[in-house]
């Protein structure tokens, strides 16, 4: 009896471990692969600066590669010291957030498939992984490849924030993209960017669900976005942005009282995010169903879908938690799009007088009437990476600080920094 009470605890006493040590394992795997946050990354020890030295070390193949990069997509800080600002008298001088920042995606191909990771292929396998090596993209491909930001490949987070230094903004409001099928690396950039630069960023988690595609959705269902947020409690301060408008050949409309959206705001509320959308065109009502249940979130727009006083203005009449960005400036334009370059940019803006003009008729009377509710931001960094060079942020924010000290004097901080921290939970 008493070897066989023996022989029943040994087994329970295995069995309970044994689904102990599963459960460890899988919750590595539910809160992404990297187990050390902020650690110093083990891929940079595999492929030395020089991309030589190649030592395998004990982790896998693939996650080599990740930690690789993103690496290269923080990138390191050597941006030029900033020379003081002087603004012009006229100018608004003070505080200002960009409220509309997109960042771009890390790259989602295979581990090994991009340029450069040869040597991780070698390096592990003792060949060339030659099957990748195939030259298959073809010049319309290449190009566009080569307007796309993509993160560490041509645009890095050091690079973004030595714009951000050079033209004088305090903080932008970023879209960090994470995709459902690799959710721990890109969160991951999130987490690092934050750990160095935790003043320059307000995480915002954009997580379209393949949106591109008919069957897709422009955002991941609520379970999904979960489990994104519980990688790092905390680390995200808003949702968005998502567009509910449809996408040519791709996800349906998605208007704010959609049930998948629905089933969002309570985990919203929960992680107390902020939420930012592009609206359609005709959401108003919906909006308005949403904003009413839902008066604890604030929820910031932006486009000219809901752009006009009879939209944006009659909502923001009747309720306090929304807000509006205005980055269609430019004599009423975005000029920030693929076909564009910084050179035309800068030519485009050369002598903004009329410009100016055009804008603050369609913007001053509407921004001062609301002055809690609108802010200053430039939806830039999405679609075209010269977007994000230094002279474009200082040209755009120069634009900026001219429409603003245009602005009624006791609208301007509000308009400049104010209402993007009030829209985020701060009192100002
Ligand atoms: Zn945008």
């Amino acid at each position: 009896m008493i070897i066989v009470t023996i022989i029943v605890l040994a087994l329970v006493f295995l069995i309970g471990f044994f689904m102990n040590y599963q459960d460890n394992e899988s919750d590595v795997v539910d809160a992404g692969i990297f187990e050390s946050p902020g650690a110093d990354g083990t891929a940079t020890d595999i492929l030395d600066e020089e991309g030589e030295e190649a030592q395998t070390d004990d982790i896998p193949f693939e996650e080599a590669v990740w930690e690789y990069r993103i690496d290269r997509a923080m990138g390191h800080p050597n941006c030029p010291p900033v020379p003081e600002i002087e603004y012009p008298v006229d100018y608004y001088k003070g505080r200002l957030i960009d409220s509309h920042f997109h960042i771009a995606n890390l790259p989602d191909s295979s581990p090994g498939d991009e340029e450069g990771e040869e040597v991780f292929y070698s390096a592990y396998f003792g060949e060339d992984n030659n099957e990748n090596n195939e030259d298959g993209d073809n010049d319309e491909e290449e190009q566009e490849n080569e307007v796309m930001p993509l993160l560490g490949k041509n645009i890095k987070i050091s690079d973004i924030v030595c714009t951000l230094e050079h033209e004088g903004t305090d903080k932008v409001f970023a879209f960090f993209p994470v995709y459902p099928d690799i959710p721990a690396q890109m969160v991951e950039v999130v987490k690092r960017t934050m750990d160095l630069y935790p003043e320059k960023f307000v995480p915002f988690i954009m997580a379209p669900d393949s949106d591109n595609s008919p069957g897709g959705l422009s955002t991941v269902k609520s379970s999904v976005l979960t489990n994104m947020l519980s990688i790092y409690p905390g680390l995200f301060k808003g949702f968005g942005e998502i567009g509910l408008y449809p996408k040519e050949g791709g996800s349906r409309e998605l208007p704010p009282d959609d049930p998948v959206l629905r089933d969002i705001y309570p985990v919203v509320r929960e992680n107390k995010l902020a939420v930012y959308f592009h609206p359609g065109e005709n959401m108003e009502d919906n909006f308005e169903i949403v904003l009413k249940e839902n008066p604890d979130i604030n929820f910031i727009v932006h486009g000219e879908q809901i752009e006009k006083p009879d939209e944006i203005g009659a909502l923001m009449k009747k309720y306090l938690n929304i807000y509006f960005t205005v980055n269609d400036l430019y004599g009423d334009k975005y000029l920030l799009h693929t076909q564009g370059s910084t050179e035309d940019f800068l030519e485009a803006l050369d002598n903004y007088e009329p410009l100016l003009k055009k804008d603050l008729a369609t913007w001053q009377k509407l921004i001062e009437e609301h002055p809690n509710q609108f802010m200053w931001g430039t939806d830039r960094g999405g679609i075209a990476v010269w977007t994000l060079d230094r002279e474009v942020g200082k040209k755009i924010t120069d634009y900026g600080r001219t429409f603003i000290g245009k602005l009624n004097p006791t609208v301007r901080e509000r308009f400049a920094y104010k209402n993007a921290l009030r829209a985020m939970g701060e009192e100002v």
